[in-house]
């Protein structure tokens, strides 16, 4: 029997874990914070358990659905209500059916454009593209700057808490990369996408959570990884990885009482900060490449309100916020009329949350807590006119939240990649790498944790 050394309990460590937990080889997770599950979590607030993380997780890719029906958990789909973009100092609606805030048609952005740069839009040109570019250069040399600036990047804001003139195309728009390398106009793109989903049989809800909230994953998860005998260790920091005579050895703990740990094989799940320095001896080529990601920071304010008071927030999930209309905060969830199983398991409140920070923008998280719940509710009262006072605010930080996947980041991922294909029993897994959603992670994790175990049988 191996042992299989698993480094970062988010959701991508934590399916490494489970893949290979299913193997007959000792695996041990090891996590350095107080608490599993990275940017799954949640905190009480005004009584209830609630999302301060990530709360949503995309359910046209299978990955998290699977991980739903492995754990024996049914999954929950968002309300049908719609979201809107605050912009031009008015709530528009969101445009239906864009792919990346790419319209199957021009005319389908009347809501949020002047007249001129409506006309623009409709004027597409095909762009001739080599390489990569970013998000924002390709879709502002197809549609004209508005586009990018009303509705692409509110809607890259919202994953990334990045800016689309400096995200690589090809890592978070390929679909639309493509049709450009094939000289298509984006809309096409766009049309194909919606067609594509339209006959492939009865509508499938594009979201999907689970009762209790995604930060109530990890514990469903880490239930099922105890019962399978895989040792999950808190406050176990690694701090050096060292190859040793074809094994490997992660250390843990203090430096003045440093525990070493012998692995067969290890997966690195942990931010591209942690693992490039993780890195540093066994592939310096990895590490560097590694060390080039940026990471945006962000704050989450979630305010609890009276449910009798808070009819303002019925009918809708929310809103986006262009980085253009210099507000403080970039998005609103409504999560109580989002998400049914919240509204039933607190009918007197209802909870709406703010996110605040994009990448390098982090001045306004500086603030205290209490000056970030007074921007939000502002901002919130400027969108929607009158809100109540909520009977509590929390603030989540998240520091090094997002990883910026900048133009050329394929390359460089590559690269870090190539830097370990000579060092069998080693793999990486993330949000770093191949999508920072929950189901590309679980991907990841997956991925690295059968490459391990194939590994492990070859030898
Ligand atoms: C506020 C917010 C909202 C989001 N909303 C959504 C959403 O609604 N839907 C969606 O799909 N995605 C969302 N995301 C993105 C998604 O949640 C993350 O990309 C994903 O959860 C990352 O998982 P991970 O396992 O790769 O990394 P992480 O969750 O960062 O986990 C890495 C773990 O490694 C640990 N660690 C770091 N260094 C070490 C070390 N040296 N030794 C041991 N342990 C270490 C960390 O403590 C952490 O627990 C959101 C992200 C944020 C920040």
């Amino acid at each position: 029997m191996a042992r299989i050394v698993i480094v970062g309990a988010g959701i991508s460590g934590l399916t490494a874990a489970l893949e290979a937990s299913a193997s007959p080889h000792e695996v041990v997770l090891l996590e350095g914070s107080p608490q599993i599950g990275g940017k799954l979590r949640l905190a009480t607030i005004a009584g209830h358990q609630v999302d301060v993380g990530a709360e949503s997780m995309l359910a046209r890719r299978p990955e998290a659905l699977e991980l739903l029906a492995d754990l024996d958990v049914e999954p929950v789909h968002p309300a049908a209500v719609s979201a809107s973009i605050w912009t031009r100092d008015a709530l528009r609606p969101m445009p239906k059916g864009t792919m990346l805030g790419v319209p199957a048609d021009a005319s389908d952005l009347e809501s949020l454009l002047n007249p001129a740069e409506l006309e623009r839009a409709r004027d597409e040109r095909v762009v001739e593209v080599t390489g990569d570019l970013s998000v924002g250069d390709l879709v502002e040399s197809a549609l004209g700057p508005a586009v990018v600036d009303r509705l692409v990047e509110p809607l890259l804001g919202g994953v990334y808490a990045g800016h689309a003139r400096r995200l690589s195309a090809a890592a978070a728009a390929p679909a639309l990369l493509t049709a450009a390398r094939h000289e298509r106009p984006l809309t096409e793109a766009a049309r194909s996408a919606m067609a594509n989903a339209s006959t492939s049989g009865a509508p499938r809800p594009v979201f999907a959570s689970l009762r209790g909230g995604v930060g109530s994953l990890p514990k469903h998860l880490v239930r099922l990884l105890l019962d399978r005998g895989v040792t999950v260790r808190t406050g176990a920091t690694a701090r050096e990885l060292v190859r040793t005579a074809g094994r490997w050895q992660v250390t843990v703990g203090e430096t003045r009482a440093p525990e070493h740990i012998n692995a067969d094989a290890v997966i690195l799940a942990t931010p591209a900060r942690a693992t490039s320095r993780l890195l540093s001896a066994a592939s310096p080529d990895a590490a560097n490449a590694l060390a080039e990601i940026g990471y945006a920071s962000m704050g989450i304010v979630t305010y609890a309100f009276r449910r009798t008071e808070s009819d303002v927030f019925t009918g809708s999930s929310g809103f986006l916020v262009p980085p253009i209309d210099e507000r403080r905060i970039k998005a609103s969830t409504f999560s109580s009329s989002k998400w049914p199983w919240l509204a039933d398991t607190a009918p007197d409140l209802t909870f709406v949350r703010v996110s605040i920070g994009r990448h390098h923008e982090e001045a306004d998280l500086q603030k205290s807590d209490a000056e970030l719940a007074a921007a939000g509710m502002s901002d919130l009262r400027a969108a929607l006119g009158d809100v109540p006072r909520p009977v509590a605010a929390h603030v989540q930080r998240w520091g090094g939240a997002l990883p910026q996947y900048a133009v050329g980041h394929l390359d460089r991922i590559a690269g870090v990649r190539a830097g370990l294909t000579s060092l069998p029993g080693l793999e990486v897994a993330g949000a770093a790498y191949e999508g920072v959603g929950i189901p590309a992670c679980i991907g990841t994790g997956r991925k690295a944790a059968g490459a391990v175990l194939t590994h492990l049988a070859d030898r």
